[in-house]
């Protein structure tokens, strides 16, 4: 870019012990929906967490020896500030991310207030144990205290959605924190560090060093002084901070991918199932670790099921995501789209038919959009269980529908992948869905409905999609050390 050009950028900061921090070189950030660079983000290193690290450790005796009420009001005031200036969150996502203007103002700036108030909630609720002994004299009692300095990674889907639901237990259990979002959507958390002074979080408690994976995310990971990180990403990252942080046997929080099915038997509610599973497979163009792309269908029903799904498919808008009346937004870059597409690309080598979506139904889109990320829902079919688009996270609006014949059949067909995060099972008999939700290798099973969740129960993956489960005990656990004391008397 031209030096005008360049000045007009939006240009963020590192947070480290309560003041805003320039750093010495930068990254650029692309608005997906329209291909131009138009942030820059701080391309932090070692040195930069190290400030960071040290400014948490600083700030951890202060703050984790103010009582959970404390801390609890101070939440709850974070989380009445972010929804003061919702709308200027949700339009700042929408712009960072390429999703649609009314899944950020209706999910992800919600549900970060949410996350703040959640755990200002829970944390005020949780009780110890303690057991007796009465023939040694003994009463045995847990206490838990928070851990340090907790490391946390997060993604580029649900940004600031994502990190504050690690954010939030994580101050909440009296931590103190060192964050870094995903750099290509860092500007929703830049922004809401303009709010903790505000709301009396004080300096050194929460700290946010913008960057690459490779670089900031890497030295984080490898800092001797974070004792936990807590990761949301790809399986591929994971197995690599896994390694980097096995020296210092760190413990470790791993939300990773998914490639989940949806099974959808012969006397399922078409009239509720179809729109539901649209809407699990594109929601947020289809990068939701937990949207489904696999459907599965009962033979009897396939074709009018297939029929109905690619009609309803048919009716989400893609274009502009700042336009309230669009469904899909852009993809989050350039890289990803094309990696997407080749998916579609393979399956159809491979002998699939592409029923809607990309190759097939012509995208228009304003001129101003143009060289956006833009892909339309696509639904594919006659997939072999064996193909990679069956087999591998494709994270776009891409979903692959087969037929089956028999209950075990598909239960089989359903855990043959190398994921287990979350899967949707749709039946009007009861004790089917009871049977068929045991056998499922997955974190999350839904009944005839998705994404409906209560934040008190446990939230994670089995096999490759994670290690550890994020929830209000769940969480609580995790960023709290127990110590298990005896008193004899
Ligand atoms: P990613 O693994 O590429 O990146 C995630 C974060 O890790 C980013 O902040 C990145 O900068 C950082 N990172 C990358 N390399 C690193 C390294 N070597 N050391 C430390 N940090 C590093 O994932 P992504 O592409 O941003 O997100 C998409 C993935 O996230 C998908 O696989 C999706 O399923 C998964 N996801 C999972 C959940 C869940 O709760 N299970 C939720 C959302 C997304």
């Amino acid at each position: 870019p031209t030096m005008a050009h360049s000045k007009a950028l939006l240009v963020l900061e590192n947070f480290i012990g309560g003041r805003f921090v320039p750093c010495s070189s930068y990254v650029d950030s692309y608005n997906p929906s329209t291909g131009d660079v138009y942030c820059r983000v701080p391309d932090s290193g070692k040195e930069e967490v190290e400030a960071a690290v040290k400014a948490a450790k600083d700030a951890f005796p202060t703050w984790s020896s103010k009582s959970p009420l404390e801390r609890s009001q101070i939440l709850n005031k974070l989380a009445d500030l972010i929804e003061h200036d919702l709308e200027a969150f949700a339009q700042a996502e929408s712009k960072d991310q390429g999703k649609t203007i009314t899944f950020a103002r209706t999910v992800d700036i919600p549900r970060a207030v949410h996350n703040f108030r959640f755990f200002a909630s829970s944390i005020l609720h949780h009780v110890t144990e303690c057991t007796e002994m009465p023939a040694m004299g003994c009463v045995h009692y847990t206490s838990r205290a928070p851990v340090g300095v907790a490391g946390l990674i997060s993604p580029w889907n649900l940004p600031l959605y994502l990190l504050t639901w690690k954010i939030a237990p994580a101050i909440a259990c009296g931590n103190t924190v060192v964050a870094k979002p995903s750099e290509m959507t860092s500007v929703t958390a830049w922004m809401m560090c303009k709010l903790l002074e505000k709301a009396g979080v004080p300096p050194g408690v929460v700290n946010v060093v913008f960057g690459t994976g490779a670089k900031a995310g890497e030295a984080l990971v490898c800092h001797p002084d974070v004792p936990l990180i807590s990761f949301t990403g790809s399986t591929l990252t994971a197995q690599r901070i896994t390694e980097k942080s096995a020296p210092h046997c760190k413990r470790l929080s791993l939300e990773l991918g998914g490639k989940n099915p949806a099974i959808i038997f012969d006397d399922a509610d078409l009239s509720q199932c179809i729109p539901t599973t649209v809407r699990s497979s594109f929601a947020n163009q289809g990068e939701i670790c937990l949207c489904t792309s696999r459907i599965f269908v009962q033979r009897g029903i396939y074709s009018e099921f297939v029929k109905r799904f690619v009609a309803e498919a048919k009716k989400w808008k893609t274009g502009n995501p700042s336009d309230p009346t669009i469904d899909v937004g852009a993809l989050i870059s350039k890289e990803h789209l094309e990696k997407v597409r080749s998916y579609v690309k393979k399956a159809q080598a491979e002998g699939a038919r592409v029923l809607c979506g990309e190759g097939v139904d012509p995208l228009a889109l304003p001129p101003g959009n143009q060289k956006g990320y833009f892909m339309l829902p696509t639904v594919i079919a006659e997939v072999k269980d064996e193909s990679c688009c069956m087999q591998e996270e494709i994270f776009g609006p891409v979903t692959c529908v087969v037929a089956f014949d028999t209950e075990e059949e598909v239960i089989q067909r359903a855990n043959g992948v190398k994921y287990g995060l979350a899967a949707t099972v749709w039946s009007g008999n009861v004790g089917r869905v009871h049977r068929v939700a045991h056998r499922l290798q997955s974190g999350l099973v839904w009944t005839n409905c998705w994404l409906v969740r209560d934040l008190n129960l446990p939230f994670g993956g089995m096999k490759a999609s994670g290690i550890g489960r994020e929830g209000a005990k769940d969480s609580y656990e995790f960023f709290t050390e127990v110590k298990t004391i005896t008193i004899k008397h």
